[in-house]
């Protein structure tokens, strides 16, 4: 199968075999399950500001529809390939059946730097992008979201399109839209929220105080942002915090609050505490309580798991941690690993919210929202805490585990058609 390659599909489909290996799922299962059901290439031609007609690469891939509609968030990022796309909706489908969200998984993107666009060019690709897609997404069969690169406005435009389209307002076909046109309450910050929420409970599983615990984090974009909001708040020092452009340490804490300000303001971190910065790569491995990756995939790899000086990791990105430094970890006991499909689940679990809402038109307090999403986190932290206990294996493999077994079981109960 060449469609989809590369490194970040290989590493879903290794992930994958170490589950059915565990599992011991008979071979002639295994390509039901792992293999997308549908992949959409589309190309977006759109005016520039210039004048010239530009075309860029989109995908969109709904890699199960057992359960209900595909879901998951579209990013858009200069990197992007069908392949990686593929694996983040395989990841999409643990993670939704992990947390027992009525979906598959989905992911969906465009070979874009948006930073390199206009305002208008990067409307313009948006509408064209879901414009492109409306004969293969709907309410029922696959709701987009933000991802890397894309955001509450994105989300708009994609709801606005698909609505003149159809000649009616649904908002139900996208979530993570702004409130006032249908999104929900608590949204924005539920995907850091949860991954502050579990580092936690990870912390408090090791005895360990949040007031006397540092942290650091990779990714001021949405979810690192939050995540190190969340974490901040109940006392824990933020030494470290990165973006693209920049990565800053300073032993006796950052300014958190300040550093979301100024990234809201600047959209970068850089200029904001330039006197602290160092080596991106070396971040990852100084001294801290907890470690949170939460930016792209596979920034932990074997060399660096060996060298962590964490005793939590709370991934808020999807599949920063290779399965080379998964074998590292195993032999580092010390460390507590909150899985991705687990740890960063905050954000479509809420959007699931957001969906439910939007079919029913009764919307709820954020209260109302967090509460819940609480409580479904901590569900699924115990699941997977108990399931690693019991089978002793990895957090990982257990909260892989019980993403799966629950497709599985649910394309046997099916059965196959014809
Ligand atoms: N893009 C986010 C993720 O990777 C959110 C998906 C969603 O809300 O549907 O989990």
């Amino acid at each position: 199968m060449t469609l989809f390659a590369g490194p970040v599909f290989e590493m879903a489909k290794r992930q994958f075999h170490i589950i059915a290996d565990h599992l011991e799922i008979p071979v002639d299962e295994r390509e039901r399950l792992l293999m997308p059901k549908r992949a959409i290439a589309v190309s977006c031609p759109i005016h520039m500001d210039d004048g010239r007609t530009a075309v860029f690469q989109g995908f969109r891939v709904q890699h199960h529809l057992t359960l209900g509609p595909a879901k998951g968030g579209t990013r858009f990022s200069a990197n992007v390939d069908l392949g990686e796309i593929a694996a983040l909706a395989i990841w999409m489908s643990w993670k939704c059946a992990l947390a027992e969200l009525p979906y598959g998984g989905g992911k969906g993107g465009v070979a874009v730097d948006p930073l390199s666009l206009s305002l208008r060019e990067l409307e313009n690709l948006s509408r064209r992008y879901m414009e492109e897609m409306i004969p293969f997404v709907g309410p029922r069969t696959d709701i987009m979201a933000p991802d890397m690169g894309t955001n509450e406005q994105v989300m708009a435009w994609f709801m606005d399109t698909y609505s003149m389209n159809k000649g009616v307002t649904i908002p139900e076909i996208v979530t993570g839209k702004p409130v006032g046109s249908g999104g929900t309450l608590g949204r924005r910050e539920a995907t850091g929220h949860g991954v502050a929420f579990l580092a936690f409970r990870a912390l408090d599983r090791l005895g360990i105080e949040p007031s006397r615990a540092t942290a650091i984090i990779q990714g001021f974009g949405n979810v690192g942002s939050h995540a190190a909001l969340g974490l901040a708040a109940r006392g824990v020092r933020v030494t470290g915090i990165s973006d693209h452009t920049i990565a800053l340490y300073d032993a006796r804490g950052l300014d958190v609050k300040a550093a979301a300000a100024y990234a809201a303001r600047h959209g970068v971190l850089k200029g904001f505490a330039d006197a602290a910065a160092v080596s991106p790569r070396d971040l990852l491995t100084l001294p801290c309580d907890v470690l949170a990756p939460c930016a792209v995939e596979r920034v932990i790899d074997g060399e660096i798991a060996a060298k962590l000086q964490c005793r939590v990791i709370a991934e808020g990105a999807n599949g920063p941690t290779t399965p080379e430094a998964d074998e590292a970890l195993a032999q580092r006991k010390e460390i507590f690993v909150v899985p991705d499909i687990l740890c960063n689940a905050g954000g479509v679990i809420v959007s699931y919210f957001e969906w439910v809402q939007d079919l029913q038109q009764y919307f709820w307090s954020r209260d109302e929202v967090m509460d819940k999403l609480e409580r479904a986190l901590d569900r699924s932290w115990s699941k997977v805490v108990e399931r690693a206990e019991k089978d002793g294996v990895s957090t990982r493999t257990a909260a892989m585990a019980i993403g799966v077994e629950r497709v599985r079981e649910a394309k046997r109960a099916r059965g196959l058609f014809p």
